[in-house]
């Protein structure tokens, strides 16, 4: 793995931090050199990790058409408002700019990215890889060829009550069988019971499954503690119900659910155990600047080579692709995927937890790549 594309990723920037990424990877040259068992598993994190080495969000749409309680965008003060966006053929000469740029990995977002198809369609074939996050009720044409993300927050009470519709129900029967889609679970204390039944949904519509854990924004968490009366768009539920925030009896709980996931559905669930045991661990995940509130050490944050466009095709200075949550607080599969680039020390101690390490990077990039680059292919091969 080459130390510029390792550190480009992790925005490591100054001296220090450049030798401590040296000795990373020296380490993982040793693991490699002892076992070399591992050679092929090792070949295939390296092009999963150069896949991402360019990477840039671009904010496809400021409209959805769902409400979902406690929305990171729309429960957002500061949300960034564009009145005048560009026309389709901007978009477009938009799109080469950046395949000028070499921009190898776009992560299409929203508001509702499906709303905007041929604004998808601009970026196809001029973004290698791509990832579109969507709530699946719109169907996303085949021929925009990314990875679809489809986000999923519960069985049909659950949607109900938490996104005024059977938003599940539509998504299954829109992209049953379809191999671009992943179904991203977002995990808040409010569905856990939930689980089962979704998984059970997910395979009989042959999609693959993935996690993430709510998290909340200042703005709602604001109106929470003020004790701000509920209104009809995006604060219905908390403001009699309290913040769907992870106590550590949550976290346990949550925990206990991953485990038994992967252990019932093996063949459709994307996570690791490793990377369980990092998203369940009590406390903030990150380092947490005491000034600004905001994550030192989350791959998300927009700096170095990572940018975030508006709708408006600007760059936009935010911290991350959603600036409103609560550093403290997030456990996003966003954040914390794109923090696993570089091994944490803890994965660098036994062959063992080195192995931990080259699961996450598999699975990461079954979650983010599509198609899956040729390492998969030959790895299975030699199985
Ligand atoms: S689908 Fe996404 S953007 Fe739309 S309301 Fe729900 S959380 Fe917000
Ligand atoms: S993704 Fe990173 S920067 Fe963004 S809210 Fe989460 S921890 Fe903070």
């Amino acid at each position: 793995m080459d130390i510029e594309l390792v550190n480009t990723l992790t925005q490591r920037t100054n001296e220090s931090q450049i030798l401590s990424l040296r000795d990373s990877l020296e380490k993982c040259q040793k693991f490699v050199a002892d076992f070399p068992e591992l050679v092929p598993r090792y070949q295939l994190a390296k092009q999963v990790i150069r896949a991402f080495r360019r990477p840039a969000f671009y904010e496809m749409s400021q409209r959805c058409n769902l409400w979902c309680e406690g929305c990171y965008y729309f429960e957002n003060k500061n949300r960034i408002e564009v009145t005048h966006e560009p026309r389709q053929t901007e978009w477009e000469s938009f799109f080469d700019t950046e395949h000028s740029r070499n921009v190898t990995m776009g992560y299409f977002v929203g508001a509702e990215p499906a709303l905007e198809v041929d604004r998808l369609r601009a970026a196809v074939g001029r973004i290698p890889y791509g990832k579109i996050g969507t709530n699946g009720t719109i169907r996303i044409d085949s021929d925009i060829q990314f990875r679809i993300g489809i986000s999923v927050w519960g069985d049909e009470e659950t949607d109900t009550s938490l996104r005024g519709g059977s938003v599940l129900r539509k998504a299954l029967r829109n992209y049953q069988g379809d191999p671009r889609a992943i179904m991203l679970f977002t995990l808040s204390p409010w569905n856990l019971h939930t689980v089962p039944t979704v998984l059970d949904a997910c395979r009989d519509h042959g999609l693959p499954v993935t996690f993430s854990m709510f998290s909340p924004t200042h703005t709602y968490l604001d109106k929470i503690r003020r004790q701000t009366p509920a209104d009809s768009q995006f604060y219905r539920i908390a403001a009699t119900k309290g913040a769907p925030v992870f106590t550590p009896d949550d976290l346990d709980r949550t925990s206990d659910i991953l485990s038994l996931a992967m252990e019932t559905h093996p063949d459709i669930v994307l996570f690791s155990d490793a990377y369980r045991e990092w998203i369940t661990r009590p406390g903030p995940l990150y380092n947490i600047d005491q000034e600004t509130g905001i994550a030192n050490d989350c791959g998300s944050r927009i700096r170095g080579a990572l940018r975030y466009h508006s709708t408006g095709l600007q760059p936009a200075a935010v911290k991350c692709c959603t600036p409103d949550v609560d550093c403290s607080e997030c456990r996003l599969y966003s954040g914390s995927w794109s923090s696993q680039f570089r091994p944490a020390p803890e994965y660098l101690q036994t062959v063992q937890t080195f192995r931990n390490w080259l699961d996450m990077i598999e699975v990461l990039g079954r979650i983010f790549l599509y198609p899956l680059p040729p390492a998969y292919d030959e790895l299975v091969a030699r199985q």
